[in-house]
């Protein structure tokens, strides 16, 4: 336990309060900062792995029009993969980052 000198009052806290006993500032907490950081952090890796999944449907789709041309059944499924592929990005990023 260490202590560490209020920012508001200047009052010397343990380092382990919640807030400072005389004048009930919040006590800085680095560690909860980082935690917050890295929650953020992981969210954007999230994202970015749904808009990955975003980009390779709309490869496929692109691909099921181009096949459309030379097997329509073989086109269409591609393409039913693809709407697939973008509906469940979707539904994830939504579950994900709410
Ligand atoms: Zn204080």
């Amino acid at each position: 336990m260490a202590l560490i000198k209020c920012s508001e009052c200047g009052k010397e806290i343990s380092n382990k309060a919640d807030a400072c006993p005389s004048c009930g500032n919040p006590i800085y907490k680095p560690t909860i900062e980082i935690e917050e950081k890295e929650k953020i952090i992981t969210i954007e890796q999230t994202s970015k792995k749904w808009k990955k999944q975003g980009c390779l449907s709309a490869v496929l789709y692109v691909f099921g029009i181009i096949m459309l041309g030379k097997s329509i059944p073989f086109g269409i499924t591609i393409i039913v993969i693809a709407l697939c592929f973008s509906f469940y990005a979707r539904i994830g990023a939504w579950w994900t980052n709410g």
